[in-house]
């Protein structure tokens, strides 16, 4: 038995949810769903975008699943302010071809891992006479910390190189200290292949020669970044999940947003919340059920069942039963 904090949110995010829990039913797995409140509807009706009983119930759980919420400016951020009360410090962003998806690169299999507590994000910025700056933190302890989580990653998903993504002959202090942990933590990993590259050029092979990546790791901004690109090489945003990971919780949540402009409309494509699911299932350590649901999901993509922004007519719930009946029919 599971005990899983469901945390909606606002926009799409509570409709792709749905989906995702429709499709969790098909497996022989027992969940406990607690669903908690977050974001900007619920500020509305109770004041605080992350109440404190919906903390309590991230911290209890297993795991959480999390849609998406919509941040208004001047309130404080659900998702940041999580991330950081429970210490989520490695951000994990896999980049997998769908079959039958229009996309750039029909055969994309890598994993960007984006630390996720410091760097620009601390969001330390203050105005001064001349304009503004904003404080980049980078630690030894966290660079190792993420460096660790990215090689323990690719040797449990049987990948055989890590690649540390920098801009370090500019930012010689801050990237030069991420370098040097990541290649400290390398040399622990001796059957593995570490190499690292500049943010600039990795931007540019992420266009030419994607396949070359396994296990990217990187600081938070460039691996923000990096990341939506990397999205859009497999198909868009409606196609990409993501895990946040910490010693004691883990929170997981589709890379986009709550897409107010396409809300309430049924058309929201339920396909990154759903992989996102499979990536709480396989650090459940239910690797077979996760497989299923991948399975599932190709199948039906490769029937054409698909939402409006990837060319097809299904609506949210229409791909997500699709899918529940491939998962329930089996092979
Ligand atoms: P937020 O402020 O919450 O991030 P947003 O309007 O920026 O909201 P995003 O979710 O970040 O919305 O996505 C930007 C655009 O990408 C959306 O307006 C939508 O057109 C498209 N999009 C994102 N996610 C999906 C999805 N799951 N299905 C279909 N289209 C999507
Ligand atoms: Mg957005």
């Amino acid at each position: 038995m599971y005990r899983i904090t469901v945390i909606p949110g606002d926009g799409i995010g509570v409709e792709v949810m749905e989906a995702a829990l429709h499709v969790l039913q098909a497996l022989e797995i027992e969940f406990e769903f607690t669903h908690a409140e977050a974001g900007n509807e619920c500020f509305r009706r109770c004041g605080d975008t992350l109440p404190e009983e919906t903390l309590k119930l991230v911290r209890k759980a297993d795991a959480t699943l999390f849609g998406a919420v919509t941040t208004v400016p001047g309130q404080k951020s659900a998702i940041i302010t999580l991330r950081r009360e429970l210490d989520l410090f490695a951000n994990l962003r896999p980049v997998k071809s769908l079959p039958g998806v229009p996309c750039l690169y029909p055969d994309l299999d890598f994993v960007i891992v984006r630390e996720n507590t410091e760097d620009l994000y601390v969001g330390d910025e203050e105005y001064t006479p001349e304009g503004a700056v904003a404080k980049r933190i980078i630690t030894r302890t966290a660079s190792r910390r993420i460096s660790q989580f990215a090689f323990q990653y690719a040797q449990k998903e049987g990948m055989q190189k890590v690649t540390a993504v920098h801009k370090a002959n500019v930012l010689k202090k801050t990237d030069g200290i991420f370098r040097d942990e990541f290649y400290k933590v390398a040399s622990e990993y001796p059957q593995m292949e570490a190499n690292d590259y500049y943010v600039d050029a990795t931007a540019m092979y992420l266009i030419t020669q994607p396949q070359e990546f396994q296990t990217i790791v990187t600081t938070n901004l460039f691996g923000d970044i990096l990341s939506d690109e990397a999205a859009g090489l497999i198909g868009g945003l409606g196609l990409a999940p993501s895990a946040n990971i910490g010693e004691k919780n883990a929170l997981f949540e589709p890379v986009h947003g709550s897409a107010p402009q396409i809300a309430g409309k049924n058309i929201a494509n339920p396909t990154a919340m759903i992989l996102t699911t499979t990536l709480m299932l396989k650090h459940l350590n239910k690797k077979q059920e996760a497989q299923k649901i991948e399975k599932a999901l190709q199948k039906t993509l490769m029937r054409g069942i698909m939402t409006p922004d990837l060319g097809g007519t299904a609506s949210t719930m229409e791909m997500a039963e699709a899918i529940k009946e491939e998962i329930v029919k089996g092979e």
